[in-house]
């Protein structure tokens, strides 16, 4: 039996729906349109995409889109008073400053920055205490696309053996909170772990979250766990060209696997649906208002 392919790209665009239904309450009740600012700096293609994509949904959904693109040699204090006037300007309800930023810039001093209730990434450590003490906060978006899709499969996470592998900052720790959160019991491994694979196969849900392709093997999976690939990782081809493939062997792990996401088009698609919504979450707030 193959495993159930959990589709992050309908997933997605259904979230996306609800956030532009939320958008035109906001407006139609209250007069509020949403603004999100995203700050690129540099010429990284891969994160002027993800800009250009952030953007269009962004506007897409009802929301305003303020794109700031400066260039790469902008200096870290002009970048601190960019965020300093985003975080004054009342139209701006959401900021994203896209990483990673150039080596010369410190990424923690302008997260630092960021207004915590414009911190719609989730990065600035007053939301990564809030969510670690079960407070309301603004949590990382790829973290929360991967519970979403997790619960696709299982509508109660509680009580089921979780394993995360990695623990960055912007993945894996805010991943592990979310499923503790869920009363899920989580272990998370990282390039320290002893023997990872018997590790990965205590898994009922096994999130990939490492940065290296197909690191994680079929034989590594327990039969019928539910698998959450993280992991975009460009690779050359035969041809000369290059693909997309996860942390985990798709093709080994979808015959031991009882549901699995597929790299591109499962956790990747969640990330910006979650963005948006995280601005509407911040513009309620903003206003006093009850979270939807
Ligand atoms: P980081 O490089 O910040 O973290 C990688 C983690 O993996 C670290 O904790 C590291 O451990 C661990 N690790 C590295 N090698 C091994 C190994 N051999 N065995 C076990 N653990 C290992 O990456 P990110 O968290 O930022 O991203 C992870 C992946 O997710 C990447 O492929 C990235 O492209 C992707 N990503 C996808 C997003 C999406 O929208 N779908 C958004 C963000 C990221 P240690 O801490 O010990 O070094």
């Amino acid at each position: 039996m193959t495993a159930r392919i959990i589709d992050g790209k309908a997933t997605a665009a259904s979230l996306r729906e609800d956030v532009a239904a939320a958008v035109a309450r906001l407006k139609s009740e209250h007069g509020i349109t949403p603004g999100l600012a995203v700050v690129l700096v540099g010429e990284d293609p891969a994160s002027a995409v993800y800009v250009r994509n952030k953007g269009r949904q962004t506007v897409e959904a009802g929301m305003n889109s303020y794109e700031h693109k400066l260039d790469a040699g902008t200096s870290q204090d002009e970048l601190l008073d960019l965020v300093a006037k985003l975080n004054a300007d009342p139209a701006v309800n959401g900021i994203l400053v896209q990483l990673p930023l150039p080596g010369h810039i410190d990424t923690s001093a302008v997260i630092a920055t960021i207004d915590p209730a414009k911190d719609v990434d989730g990065f600035h450590v007053v939301n990564a205490g809030r969510l670690a003490t079960g407070l309301p906060a603004l949590v990382p978006c790829t973290p929360v696309g991967c519970v979403i899709l997790a619960r696709q499969v299982h509508s109660d996470l509680s009580g089921m053996e979780a394993v995360v592998v990695g623990r960055s900052n912007i993945v894996g720790k805010p991943v592990a909170q979310l499923l503790l959160n869920e009363n899920c019991t989580v272990t998370i491994a990282h390039s320290r772990t002893r023997d990872l694979p018997e590790v990965c196969r205590r898994a009922d849900l096994l999130i990939a979250a490492v940065g290296r392709p197909e690191m994680i093997r079929g034989d590594w999976i327990r039969p019928g766990a539910t698998v959450i690939d993280v992991g975009i990782n460009r690779i050359p081809t035969d041809e000369g060209k290059t693909r997309l493939v996860g942390d985990v062997a798709f093709d080994e792990a979808v015959e031991v696997a009882g549901a699995i996401t597929p790299v591109p088009g499962g956790v990747g698609p969640m990330t910006i649906a979650c963005l948006l919504r995280s601005t509407v979450e911040a513009t309620r707030r903003q206003n006093g208002l009850e979270p939807v």
